[in-house]
């Protein structure tokens, strides 16, 4: 089999997630720090949804902890300070970090209002679960301390002051909250959404990203046996033929925007870049790959979906003087940052 480099958009990992109760609280308007506020610091107010408000002056949000297989009422900003610290290293960039904060937030608010069933089921009622693997990471307070020992006090002031200085401020397109994914690492180039999922969305189009290559997740290499492969590909599609001459098996590879792989052939079927990635347990959908001896050698670069804000990149460009709203506004085309609380 020849080498493909052509690669592809990555599997979708949608990470769902929930419900949060707004409520409008003291009006504290920490305005203070001028640092990435648009207008002089005047956010232009977002309508908040009925749904999230609440009778209190807070903003709850009703939390799935898998771990404890329980659904608790918990602070929104509170919340967002455990997820930020289970989504990115606490020795990133501040701006980064505050850009995280914001997606994150973003992201629960979006999730809540987009509420199904399945999820509903899945959390027992709860907006969100602490399951990263199905919604967004999450690192309780005790964790931290255990995580980061004589760090912790510096490393949880970082985050919650990244947390605070963007209280209630979401990401929205069209006056309403974005879906606001992320992942880890691009190959360089984030995906658009429908390479991915299949839905085109205005805003998750496929941009330049710059510093992928820090990410210690950006390369890796994954072998599988020929046997492995010939009977993974098979219980997917029956179909399939491979010939005497392995090297035509793969008969063609169709290139999301990204440069990475949309839909591959192999033995006359056709298979989503996604596909191959869950199949083969690849990082991302950015691959090539080629025999060596008796196994098949994918080449995959980065780490995730590839859609929306690349969590690397986003470190990157703060290391380069970006601030969050830039961050966020690179990622997440044609947007406006609005401040919903
Ligand atoms: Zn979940």
């Amino acid at each position: 089999m020849r080498r493909h480099k052509k690669k592809k958009p990555s599997i979708l990992l949608l990470y769902p997630i929930f419900i949060l109760l707004i409520i409008v609280s003291i009006p504290f308007i920490m305005l203070a720090s001028s640092g990435g506020l648009i207008n002089n610091g005047a956010y232009e107010e977002l309508k908040i949804p009925e749904v999230l408000q609440t009778q209190n002056a807070e903003k709850a949000i009703q939390v799935y902890f898998k771990d404890e297989d329980a659904v608790k009422d918990v602070n929104l900003e509170e919340y967002l300070i455990g997820v930020v610290a289970g989504e990115m290293p606490a020795t990133f960039e501040t701006e980064a970090l505050k850009a995280q904060a914001v997606a994150a937030r973003t992201y629960i608010i979006n999730r809540e209002k987009a509420n199904n069933e399945e999820s509903l089921k899945l959390h027992k009622g709860a907006a969100i679960c602490t399951d990263p693997t199905h919604c967004k990471a999450y690192v309780s307070l005790e964790k931290t301390k255990e995580n980061w020992k004589e760090q912790w006090e510096a490393n949880y002031n970082k985050i919650k002051k990244s947390v605070d200085d963007t209280k209630g401020i979401i990401i929205t397109y069209n006056d309403e909250p974005i879906s606001a994914v992320f992942h880890s690492t691009s190959s360089g180039k984030t995906e658009n959404s429908e390479d991915v999922w299949g839905g085109s969305v205005p805003y998750l189009k496929s941009v330049d990203s710059e510093g992928e290559e820090l990410s210690p997740r950006y390369t890796s290499t994954v072998e599988v046996t020929i046997t492995d492969f010939q009977n993974k590909l098979k219980q997917k599609k029956s179909d399939i033929q491979f010939s005497q001459e392995r090297e035509k098996w793969v008969e063609g590879i169709e290139n999301a925007e990204s440069g990475g792989v949309k839909t591959i052939k192999i033995g006359g079927q056709t298979f989503k870049g996604t596909e191959i990635r869950e199949l083969f347990g690849l990082r991302s959908t950015h691959f090539t790959l080629g025999f060596q001896n008796d196994k098949i050698v994918f080449h995959v670069t980065g780490n995730g979906h590839g859609v929306g804000m690349s969590q690397y990149g986003a470190n990157y460009a703060a290391s380069q003087g970006a601030g969050y709203e830039e961050i966020l506004k690179k990622y997440y085309q044609g947007v406006v940052l609005k401040k919903a609380y």
